[in-house]
C-alpha cells in the first residue's frame, strides 16, 4: 500500500461510525423514527438519511396536507384507542419507545421526556415472561410399529414351538407332509418320530 493510500485509509478510519442509525436509535425526537440505507461493496460508500427528520422540515411546509390524530387506530376491530397501552411484549421497552410513551401519556415533547427520564431507567416496562407451553404428547409410529412386529414375532414363535412339537413343522415352510416323493427320507422319518414322541 502506498503512501496516499495509506493516508486514504486513515482518513476514511476517522470518520466511520461508531454505530449504524436505526430506526430505535432514539437520536431524533421524531415520534416514527424512519431510516434510508444504501451500502455498495464496488462503490464503497454507504448511505443513511434520516427521512423521518426531513420529512418533519417538509411538513412544516405542507401542514394542509398532514394529518396527526392522537390515538391509535385498531384496524382489527375498526376502532380508536385513544390511550397508550400497556406493555404487554416478552422483551423490556426499548428506550426510545418507552420516551415516546411517556411524552404521549404527559403531553410533553420527546425531547422532555427523555431529559426528565434520564436516571430513571428503572421505571422502563419490562417484559412479562409468557408461561411455558405445556408439553405435546407426540406419536412415535417407529416406536409403535416396533411394538408390533416384536408382538407379533412373539406369537409366531409361539405357534411355531407348538407346531413343532406336533410334528408339524412343514406348515411353516409352506412343505407338504404328504407329498415325502420330493422330501429327503430324514425329513420323513423325523416327523412320524416326532408325532411319536408326542402325547
Ligand atoms: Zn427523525
Amino acid at each position: 500500500m502506498n503512501a496516499l493510500a495509506t493516508k486514504d485509509v486513515l482518513s476514511a478510519l476517522s470518520v466511520l461510525p461508531e454505530d449504524m442509525w436505526d430506526v430505535q436509535d432514539d437520536k431524533c425526537d421524531c415520534v416514527y423514527q424512519r431510516i434510508g440505507f444504501w451500502t455498495n461493496p464496488y462503490l464503497s460508500e454507504t448511505l443513511e438519511v434520516r427521512m423521518c427528520c426531513i420529512w418533519a422540515e417538509l411538513y412544516k411546509f405542507f401542514p394542509q396536507f398532514v394529518r396527526v390524530t392522537p390515538a391509535f387506530y385498531d384496524y382489527n376491530r375498526d376502532e380508536w384507542e385513544s390511550e397508550p397501552r400497556e406493555w404487554t411484549a416478552d422483551f423490556d421497552m426499548p428506550p426510545a419507545i418507552w420516551h415516546r410513551q411517556l411524552a404521549r401519556a404527559e403531553r410533553i415533547t420527546v425531547a422532555e421526556a427523555r431529559e426528565k427520564y434520564a436516571d430513571k431507567d428503572y421505571l422502563r416496562p419490562k417484559g412479562v415472561k409468557r408461561p411455558e407451553p405445556e408439553p405435546v404428547e407426540t406419536v412415535d409410529p417407529i416406536g409403535i410399529l416396533f411394538e408390533m412386529v416384536t408382538g407379533l414375532a412373539e406369537i409366531v414363535s409361539g405357534i411355531a414351538n407348538r407346531l413343532d412339537a406336533a410334528g408339524l413343522a412343514s406348515v411353516l415352510t409352506g412343505e407338504d407332509s404328504n407329498s415325502g416323493a420330493a422330501e429327503s427320507d430324514d425329513h420323513g422319518a423325523n416327523q412320524i418320530s416326532d408325532g411319536e414322541v408326542a402325547p
